[in-house]
């Protein structure tokens, strides 16, 4: 019987293929006492046998699909394997206490990650820990006879299932066999979302309950525009389906004639329509879609995508690449945001109760300066291959900017003094995704050359909406009076010192809010590169003049979100 699900529509697209769950299988198991040892120990064998063929084979396909560098983890796990002190424990502890093998595996496993967890200083030991975290669940489901999913190993069309995703997760998809995913939990700009967008993957979050519904291999139809997915579909909804997907990609192929075209609008006005970036491998979609600018690269994706922290020349490649790449035109190049629900492997941060709110982005690298001071020197020296603007995220008081910008720039002198030429005018501004710093802007506008607003971050901090929680995804308003009387007053801040003011947060490239943002001056859109063209096609239609009286009146006469919304449409229709 065919079942629709509704979710949260997190990137466009609409896919129709079987379902490949991603998700942990249950791998508990009962003590036993087993008197014949030999037999276990044979179990154990042909466990670590199949274990390390099937890891050989997931290295092979990272290293051919992510390269050398990446694959290197599963190098550790085989090690792990390989190791005659884990196996003779595991032996001995199997002939001793006569119990079966996966209680062994378990005890003694357990042991050696307490022991290298509790080093804490020591992140090489950290890193071991977690490895042997990893070939634990690998044996387990052998000797339990259930399948771990892997994503690297997919090499059919599917719609990836999950409970979640984590941005890592979402890194490995490989587009050519993932059409699309769904989620039961996220929200639209939680990062796996985002980046969903960038890669062209339709999905859907939020749908609460996708993996208690689905089974491996069910047919499900996907529409990412609307958040819809039906499991089991029809032959009559298929083709209702295909005939969507076919309109999507006509109206795709629509806006792909303004790829070269300037961004103006109805009554001839020029906007900033940049593209947000997360590798320099996301070039090539800006370039695809039209990008005037880069208005956020986020640089903490060169450092999720590590074994350590990445040394002051791979960055400095990196940077060197996205400005080389893009010929001069403006690139934001955002410090280190990591924290929040993007995770450093090598970097153990203390658990935290609410990561959002805790130590994340400059918050890290004020107390890290070591780290930070690296980003700082590799940006400096690449900053003479084109048009460097720095931006440091989560900014809550000056205090913190000016600490930051002193690094830059100590930094930029050391680099002098030592004969390395750094450009005389690179742009240095911040994020503004607190609420503290969009409220005196106009003391940061002092200080600053630009702002960008993250409004992301900005939304869930204003409205206390949890960006990753579907169940309050209810208060996440972008339309909110709230948060529209903010960016008013950042805008008018920045204006009123002459500075410019960015948007990089997925609101700019929300077709209901642009009209609004229009209205409200804002000077730069950054978004999804996948979001440009659309967004060009929509300013075309607009009249700066009757967007700034669209503005004003849902800033003063709006009670709520949904009046904005209908106030926004009623100026489109006219
Ligand atoms: C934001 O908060 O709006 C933003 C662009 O940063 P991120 O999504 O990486 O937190
Ligand atoms: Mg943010």
């Amino acid at each position: 019987m065919a079942e629709l699900l509704q979710g949260i529509a997190a990137s466009d697209g609409i896919a129709i293929a079987k379902a490949y769950r991603l998700v942990q299988p249950d791998l508990s198991f009962d003590k036993k006492t087993v008197e014949d040892s030999d037999k276990e120990i044979k179990r154990l064998q042909g466990a670590l046998k199949n274990s390390s063929d099937e890891l050989q084979i997931i290295r092979d396909k990272a290293a051919e699909s992510l390269g050398e560098e990446e694959a290197q983890v599963f190098d550790a796990h085989l090690m792990v394997l390989s190791d005659p002190e884990l196996i003779s424990s595991i032996e001995d502890n199997i002939r001793t206490n006569k119990v079966n093998t996966e209680s062994a595996l378990k005890d003694v496993t357990d042991m050696f990650i307490g022991m290298f967890e509790a080093m804490d200083d020591n992140p090489y030991m950290q890193e071991r820990a977690a490895d042997i975290k990893d070939v634990t669940k690998r044996i387990l489901s052998h000797l339990l006879g259930v399948k771990l999913p892997n994503p690297s190993m997919i090499n059919e069309e599917v719609v990836v299932v999950a409970h979640d995703l984590t941005p890592s997760d979402t890194a490995q998809l490989d587009r050519r066999y993932v059409k699309a995913f769904v989620t039961d939990i996220g929200g639209r700009t939680s990062h796996s979302a985002i980046m969903a967008r960038s890669l062209e993957i339709p999905a859907i979050v939020g749908t609460k309950e996708i993996t208690d519904k689905v089974n491996e291999g069910d047919i499900l139809a996907v529409n990412g525009i609307e958040g819809d997915v039906i499991i089991h579909p029809t032959d009559s909804q298929i083709a209702d389906y295909q005939t969507k997907a076919k309109a999507f990609a006509d109206q795709k192929s629509e806006w792909e004639k303004l790829k070269n075209a300037q961004t103006v609008t109805a009554d001839g006005k020029h906007f900033e329509l940049a593209a947000n970036i997360g590798t320099p491998k996301d070039l090539e979609g800006v370039k695809n879609n039209g990008g005037e600018a880069i208005g956020l690269y986020r640089t903490e994706f060169l450092y999720m995508d590590s074994p350590d922290f990445p040394t002051e020349e791979a960055q400095y490649t990196a940077y060197k690449a996205v400005l080389e790449g893009m010929d001069g035109k403006p690139v934001v190049v955002r410090t280190m945001d990591i924290g929040g629900d993007k995770e450093l492997p090598y970097l153990t941060l203390p658990h935290e109760m609410n990561p959002f709110l805790g130590y994340r982005a400059i918050r890290i690298c004020l107390d890290r300066d070591d780290m930070f001071r690296t980003q700082l020197r590799a940006l400096l020296r690449a900053s003479v291959h084109g048009q460097l603007r720095i931006m440091f995220p989560m900014i809550a008081t000056l205090q913190e900017f000016r600490a930051a910008k002193t690094m830059l720039e100590e930094e930029k002198a050391k680099l002098e003094k030592e004969g390395t030429k750094v450009a005389s005018n690179i742009q240095v501004g911040i994020m503004i995704e607190i609420p503290a710093a969009a409220v005196i802007a106009d003391k940061f506008a002092k200080e600053v050359d630009f702002f960008s607003v993250g409004t992301n971050d900005l939304i869930q901090y204003t409205m206390a909406a949890d960006r990753m929680n579907e169940r309050v995804s209810y208060l996440y308003q972008p339309y909110n009076p709230a948060i529209l009387r903010l960016l008013k007053n950042v805008i008018d801040a920045a204006h009123a010192e002459g500075k410019w003011a960015g948007m990089c947060g997925e609101m700019a490239g929300d077709q209901t809010a642009v009209p609004l943002l229009v209205g409200l001056g804002l000077d730069e859109f950054s978004m999804s590169a996948t979001s440009v063209l659309k967004t060009r096609s929509l300013m075309k239609q607009l009249d700066t003049a009757k967007m700034t009286e669209l503005a004003n009146k849902a800033i003063n006469d709006c009670d709520t979100a949904d009046e904005v919304v209908a106030l926004v449409e009623s100026y489109l229709k006219a």
